[in-house]
């Protein structure tokens, strides 16, 4: 198998290379070890046969890419949707690897998806499919190697078919395979809500620092689905305002702020937010030149291009998504003055909680809620004022100051351990 590591895409694994060139001068001798972050440990690419509900057979392509396990087992989500592709696997898995190191929970990097629209198949076919996909990586996968979660087009149903097939195959119930699966089976409290809540919490303090008043604040969101409902909910409860929103279906906007609550009850019987009679239809590209304070991308990665980035009127972005945001963008918002709270600790919320259900799952130990959220508070804030430090002493982004408290960490691991066989 040959993978594209010859840096000739312009995807998001393209992206994700960028920003590591950019952190390798402030890594000294560290830097000796910088390649083996520019290509993932494993990727596994398996073929997802299914039985249809008509009696004809489909394939589809999965994969599970191990980005790097130098600090613990792979932790990542598991995306279905039709643009899945290898590079961007590859990308999110390594986006994986930087994220945990950042927050310093005990794991690397990993991702996996499947190439489908899941909104196209009926219950019966997405639980086959989750359940020939889980077994064709099941070999690499296992509580102490490599830990799925849901991501966009996965949730905790499909973690639970997940957590079932592979205790089946082993024999016994392993509830440490997977996280983001329901309470019942193991799931931690708070997790639905944690990525969500991890945006409004590094948020907050951020805003904090560049004299942000929050109260007030408008609030523009893309991607109203775990990440960005919950995201703007919690805005909200702060007084402040959402006044955009846009999703798969179109953009919507009203400037004495959108009902967020009245929102989410309107997507439970519909597709998306088009039609929402609480706000005006706007245009998807006006959504990017909107009168706001605080941007939050919570979509798909590649959103914010130079073109967008050059109108915006944000002083700060929440990367709620993975990737959102193309490196001449970056620039592009840093020349402007506009802050960027970056993915890697903008939207770890959600690995966070993750690493919580395991612990639970391992010592069968389950927390209250309110613990869970405090803890989460905690160790976010922390770890937020960490890189807030460390940009102000290499007078660097936020983005390159969390790159390189994640990269020392990953690298001096991997410096400790040696190089099999030495
Ligand atoms: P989700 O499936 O619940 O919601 C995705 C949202 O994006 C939906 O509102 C959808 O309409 C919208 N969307 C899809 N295509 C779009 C397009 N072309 N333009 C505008 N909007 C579009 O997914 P989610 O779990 O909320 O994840 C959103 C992002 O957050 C992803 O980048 C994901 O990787 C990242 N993330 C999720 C978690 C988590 O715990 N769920 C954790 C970390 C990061």
């Amino acid at each position: 198998m040959t993978l594209s590591y010859s840096n000739e895409t312009n995807g998001a694994w393209r992206t994700y290379l960028e920003q590591i060139d950019r952190v390798a001068p402030y890594l000294s001798h560290l830097s000796n070890y910088i390649d083996t972050l520019k290509r993932p440990k494993r990727a596994l690419i398996v073929d997802v046969p299914i039985v249809m509900d008509d009696g004809t057979i489909q394939h589809f392509e999965g994969y599970r890419v191990q980005h790097n396990l130098s600090r613990g087992p792979g932790k990542g989500g598991i995306r279905f949707h039709p643009d899945v592709e290898l590079n961007e696997v590859m990308a999110l898995s390594a986006w994986m690897t930087i994220k945990t190191a950042v927050v310093n929970l005990p794991f690397g990097g990993a991702k996996g998806g499947v190439r489908v629209d899941p909104r196209k198949l009926s219950t019966r076919e997405l639980e086959r499919l989750t359940r020939r996909y889980t077994s064709e990586i099941s070999s690499i996968i296992g509580p102490q190697k490599d830990i799925p979660a849901p991501d966009v087009g996965t949730n905790a149903n499909i973690m639970a078919w997940m957590m079932d097939t592979y205790s089946t195959t082993e024999g016994h119930t392993i509830t440490g395979v997977v996280t983001g699966k329901p309470v019942n089976l193991g799931g931690s409290l708070g997790r639905v809500k944690a990525t969500g809540r991890g945006v409004y919490i590094t948020g907050r303090h951020v805003a904090q620092k560049i004299g942000l008043d929050i109260p007030g604040a408008r609030v523009a969101v893309q991607g109203f689905g775990n990440v960005g409902s919950e995201a703007a909910l919690l805005f909200v409860e702060a007084n402040a305002k959402v006044t955009h929103v846009q999703d798969h279906s179109g953009s919507i906007a009203n400037a004495e702020g959108i009902d967020v609550v009245a929102l989410i009850d309107y997507l439970k019987t519909h597709d998306g937010v088009a039609g929402f009679t609480g706000a005006t239809a706007i245009d998807n590209e006006q959504f990017w030149e909107a009168d706001i304070d605080i941007l939050i991308p919570a979509a798909l990665e590649g959103q914010i291009t130079v073109e967008r980035a050059e109108k915006l009127k944000a002083r700060l972005v929440l990367e709620g998504a993975n990737g959102p945001t193309y490196p001449d963008a970056d620039d592009m918002l840093n020349k402007r003055g506009i802050t960027i709270v970056p993915d890697v600790i903008c939207n770890a919320g959600g690995v966070t909680v993750s690493y919580f259900e395991w612990v639970q799952d391992m010592a069968s130990y389950f927390w209250s809620e309110e613990e869970i959220n405090e803890r989460l508070d905690k160790l976010l804030t922390k770890a937020m004022d960490d890189v807030w430090q460390s940009a102000a002493q290499h007078d660097c982004t936020l983005r390159t100051a969390a790159y390189i408290l994640a990269c020392e960490r990953i690298l001096i691991a991997r410096s400790e351990r040696g190089i099999f066989p030495g």
